[in-house]
């Protein structure tokens, strides 16, 4: 589900509004998320990319039954870590694609780095699963898992030097709101 909105850009004003939303829409994932750092982090020593997927899976709520998991997927776009295929049957199942195959992952990428981009391509899932206003929006979905918990890889910029979809220049304004939105309860 990746490039849905082609260099997708975004003001400010239209960052903090995807914070507030996704933080209220989305608050009990980051209890979610403090509950399972122990277990990613343990899954990620032992090389269990599946449980990583499943646990970050829980953290959205999204049920793991259907979901199916392929590595070294050639549909993979060059630029892109991973991509969600799901058909309009909600009875279908959800298909994870990674470009690069297990071995790959765990030689070249950082904890960060993977279970960002699992949080992200999760957080399409339950975007679309809820039929969300910002479902079609790459930096929304960036945003929902930086509300989760989730942390971008400093040492993973893109060359035009922004992180995910959200451009460098507006990093520090995004982390800004999530922290002021993403640590209250919304009872
Ligand atoms: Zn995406």
């Amino acid at each position: 589900m990746d490039g849905l909105v082609e260099r997708e850009i975004v003001s400010k004003k239209t960052i903090r509004k995807y914070t507030r939303v996704l933080a209220i829409d989305f608050y009990w994932t980051r209890l979610r998320y403090i509950k399972s750092i122990k277990k990613l982090e343990r899954a990620w020593k032992e090389k269990k990319l599946n449980s990583i997927i499943r646990q970050i899976a829980w953290v959205y709520g999204i049920p793991t039954n259907k979901m199916r998991v392929r590595y070294g997927s050639k549909s993979v776009s060059r630029d892109a870590i991973a991509h969600v295929v799901q058909n309009a049957s909600i009875h279908a199942p959800i298909d994870i694609e990674f470009r690069e195959s297990r071995k790959e992952i765990l030689k070249n990428m950082s904890a960060h780095l993977f279970m960002f981009a699992v949080a992200h391509e999760l957080a399409h899932v339950v975007l679309h699963a809820r039929n969300h206003q910002f479902k079609q929006s790459e930096v929304a979905t960036d945003i929902l898992a930086l509300i989760a918990g989730f942390a971008y890889d400093h040492a993973q910029f893109n060359k035009d030097g922004s992180i995910g979809y959200i451009r460098k220049n507006l990093l520090s304004f995004t982390h800004k709101n999530v922290f002021e939105f993403a640590n209250k309860i919304y009872l």
